[in-house]
């Protein structure tokens, strides 16, 4: 209940204005958000790759407009070229919204748009020598961003896809999507049980069930990664059982147990975190509290001793 009502408001417009243009908040959302320049992005990708393996999201989703949509494609440019001339790639990646990039535009040509931007960013990432994984949105998305994912991997095929075990579909687009870079997550969004699993122990289930696939599924093209995005101790240690003698990448993201990200390193997997910066954080941060309701405790706390 609390969940529903805290994505729910993860995607009102005038509370992301409010939030966005309060300095009080910023230091509460620096525990998930790099921060909010380029400069800043770097320096924490640059220090994460000491052990670690990262992939930038420059935060932005649900764009309505087209000038805005363009923009975020130049920061994606401009900081693939960074990466490139600052040698952090490959060690760094890029993860992108397909509705930061245009998907969501009204009117007919919105997949158009986001196709052609995000083919601009893949061009981009091979100039750099590093790679690009799109996001996964909610489940109305899901059709239309596999398309685009399958349209990129036609001249990049080592374009990222990623799956929701909460999705009762999410079996068998592992099926079709074994042999590529996958990566496999529980799911951010609140889906609506005629689609999607709503207990977490049948999400957890249908985890198991999806790493099974995907481990089980060879180099492919030459790029097959299981690509184990979740922080759920149980589920680490199922993959890793799992993918013993086989190439796979745990992926955590910036904030969450960073000593478990670090003991994983330590212990010789390979370990990715996904660091988020930009300005637009607010559907990202309010994700991450919902999350785990103790982060609403947090953020209270922090307000309250400011
Ligand atoms: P949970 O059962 O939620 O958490 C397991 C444990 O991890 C918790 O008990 C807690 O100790 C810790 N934990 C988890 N989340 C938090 C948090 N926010 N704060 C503090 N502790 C926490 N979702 C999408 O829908 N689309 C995507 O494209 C996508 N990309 C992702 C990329 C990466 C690299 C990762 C790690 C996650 C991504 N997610 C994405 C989010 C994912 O779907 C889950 O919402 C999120 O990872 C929490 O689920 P969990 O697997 O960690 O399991």
């Amino acid at each position: 209940m609390l969940r529903s009502l805290m994505l729910a408001a993860s995607r009102s417009g005038p509370l992301r204005t409010f939030a966005e243009d309060t300095p009080l908040l910023r230091p509460v959302v620096d525990r998930f958000v790099a921060g909010t320049t380029l400069d800043e992005a770097v320096a924490a990708a640059r220090a994460l790759t000491a052990d670690r393996l990262v992939t930038v999201d420059h935060l932005g989703e649900d764009t309505t407009d087209r000038s805005r949509a363009a923009a975020n494609t130049d920061a994606y440019r401009t900081l693939l070229r960074r990466l490139g001339d600052d040698g952090l790639a490959p060690r760094v990646e890029v993860s992108v919204k397909l509705s930061a990039l245009g998907q969501a535009l009204p009117g007919a040509d919105g997949e158009k748009i986001a196709l052609d931007h995000a083919r601009q960013i893949c061009e981009a990432a091979h100039a750099a020598g590093t790679t690009v994984t799109v996001d996964m949105e909610d489940h109305t998305t899901t059709d239309s961003t596999l398309q685009i994912v399958r349209d990129l991997r036609v001249d990049h095929p080592w374009v990222g896809a990623v799956v929701q075990a909460a999705l009762r579909r999410t079996e068998g687009d592992c099926r079709d999507l074994a042999g590529s870079r996958v990566r496999l997550c529980k799911g951010a969004y609140d889906e609506p049980a005629s689609v999607a699993f709503r207990a977490r122990r049948d999400v957890d289930l249908s985890y198991v069930r999806c790493l099974e696939v995907l481990m089980a599924g060879g180099r492919g093209s030459g790029y097959g990664l299981p690509m184990v995005a979740t922080h759920d101790p149980v589920l680490i240690d199922i993959a890793r059982h799992l993918g013993r003698g086989r190439a796979y990448e745990i992926q955590m993201l910036h904030g969450v147990r960073p000593r478990e990200q670090r003991e994983l390193a330590a212990a010789g997997e390979t370990v990715r975190v996904y660091l988020p910066y930009g300005t637009e954080w607010y559907g990202y941060f309010v994700r991450r509290l919902a999350e785990r309701p103790a982060n609403l405790a947090f953020f209270a706390r922090s307000l309250l001793t400011r």
